[in-house]
């Protein structure tokens, strides 16, 4: 970027912010301008000097309120985490800081990033840039916020967080790109925990190159984070993208699936019309297409809801009222006087968490009991070894992760990428989403495209395409693990 943007562009920002975060709600904690406008100018003098940190050197990001920022309050949207205010910077906000990258601040969200709508969370319901005064529409969730904040030209990028599409469905409302790395890639250090072996650090951003440029940056080993793949892990991935590379002066001729179990009714026919021209294009651009079949999808949402309920009641388990969360053991001194601690934490917790929040955590934690673990738990805990089973059937390279071959059946007759939409429809008119919130499985229909990726821990990117209507659409193109070089370039073509 050359050097005189990088200034003009922070505080075009800054002052886009000033203009349409109350209304947008996207932000719910801004950096101060004059440090931002500081930081701008001294990225812009490394520029003119030759000597950027990175390509990011300059440009400004906002994160999601669940990723740890040493000097900015992280609440995860709960009044549970109100006050805290973390000792340490996530990894990933060390990286980019490290790049140069300017924190702008952070960004509303789903409490503890449950939700398809940015609704629940204590900060109120973020709002759609793609709203007008009268109809406020959704702008998906949990990183509503970040979806909002790049949408509506308040950053360059963002950082949310995806555990079953939280990145994707906000991208896909909002008309930008949502991106969900393979599971293991970017660190989780520091990122606060809904369900561990689902969750990944998002990139939104407003076309595929920049969030291929993030994710370079992010994309490393952290020892820190006991889930972060390991260089050796790393470096096959590595060498299996040099052998499917196509030699120079090539173009590739993709196999692209269209898994028939996506073919669900409830897409509305926008969103078929522009999912079946899209597949019209790739196929004029001289690529195959081919129907797939992964017949266990079917039961990832119900398999989904009952892993990422379970950990996250394990997770949020510690959050009692006596190192986090409302302090009722000295409002009790105060008022009524002792009470016993099993009351003191009850108090805090049925205070500190929201409906939504405690739902789930009694959902979770009966699918760990002895009497439901084998129906619930260990049966989802199946499902999802059969998720990931189909998919690297369908895939023509295998899994680099598989310990045993024989079980990884990629063909050469398989295809590199599938393609289906994101969500079912465009963005929803809010005020429908945040009375229907929690109040019926219906919530959760917009989750059936995205949850497979997640549960079989592949890389997913949510990429806006030009739909009849006047709201944005986005599809969704999903990798085999560890093949985010070519996701980002199949992504190009379609953007
Ligand atoms: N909507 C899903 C849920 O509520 C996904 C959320 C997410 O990815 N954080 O669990």
């Amino acid at each position: 970027m050359a050097a005189k943007p990088i200034v003009s562009e922070a505080i075009n920002c800054l002052r886009n912010i000033q203009q349409k975060n109350n209304f947008l709600n996207a932000f719910v904690r801004i950096s101060a301008g004059q440090e931002v406008r500081e930081q701008a100018l001294a990225a812009s003098r490394r520029h003119e000097t030759g000597t950027p940190f990175s390509p990011l050197d300059g440009l400004t990001f906002a994160i999601k309120d669940n990723i740890c920022t040493k000097d900015m309050i992280t609440s995860c949207s709960s009044s549970m985490l109100a006050d805290f205010n973390p000792e340490y910077d996530s990894t990933v906000v060390a990286r980019l800081k490290n790049s140069g990258a300017i924190i702008l601040g952070k960004t509303n969200m789903d409490e503890f990033g449950m939700g398809s709508h940015s609704t629940t969370g204590f900060h109120g319901s973020v709002k759609n840039p793609c709203s007008s005064q009268l109809t406020a529409y959704s702008a998906g969730g949990s990183s509503g916020g970040s979806a909002a904040a790049v949408a509506g030209n308040m950053c360059f990028g963002a950082l949310g967080s995806d555990t079953g599409g939280s990145v994707r469905l906000p991208a896909s409302y909002c008309g930008i790109i949502g991106f969900k790395p393979s599971y293991g890639l970017l660190s989780r250090r520091g990122l606060v925990a809904y369900a561990n072996s689902l969750d990944t650090i998002g990139i939104l951003a407003r076309d595929v190159r920049s969030a291929q440029s993030v994710f370079d940056c992010l994309n490393e080993h952290d020892p820190a984070d006991p889930s972060s793949l390991g260089n050796c892990s790393r470096r096959k991935i590595e060498n299996q993208a040099i052998s499917g590379s196509p030699a120079a002066n090539q173009s590739r001729q993709w196999t692209i699936g269209v898994p028939l179990e996506y073919n669900v009714i409830e897409i509305s026919p926008q969103l078929k019309e522009a999912w079946i021209s899209t597949l019209a294009v790739l196929r004029d651009l001289g690529h195959r297409i081919k129907s797939v079949n992964i017949p266990s999808t079917r039961h990832a949402v119900s398999s989904y809801y009952i892993i990422a309920l379970a950990e996250a009641s394990s997770n949020l388990a510690k959050y009692d009222g006596v190192q986090f969360g409302p302090n009722t053991v000295a409002a009790s001194e105060t008022t009524d006087g002792i009470s016993s601690p099993l009351q003191l934490v009850a108090a805090a917790r049925g205070s500190g968490f929201g409906e939504e929040v405690r739902r789930r955590i009694l959902l979770g934690s009966y699918s760990l009991t002895s009497e439901a673990m084998e129906n619930y738990f260990i049966h989802a805990q199946r499902i999802r070894r059969l998720i990931k089973e189909d998919f690297d059937k369908v895939f023509s390279t295998s899994n680099p992760l598989s310990s045993s071959p024989g079980r990884n059946v990629a063909s050469e007759t398989g295809v590199e990428f599938l393609i289906s939409p994101v969500s079912i429809s465009s963005a929803p008119v809010l005020e429908g989403v945040a009375l229907g919130n929690g109040q019926g499985v219906d919530s959760y229909i917009n989750d059936v495209f995205t949850v497979p990726a997640s549960m079989a821990g592949l890389p997913a990117i949510s990429v806006p395409v030009h739909g009849p209507g006047d709201l944005p659409i986005g599809l969704q193109i999903t990798a085999q693990y560890g093949n985010e070089k070519q996701l980002f370039e199949v992504a190009t073509l379609i953007e």
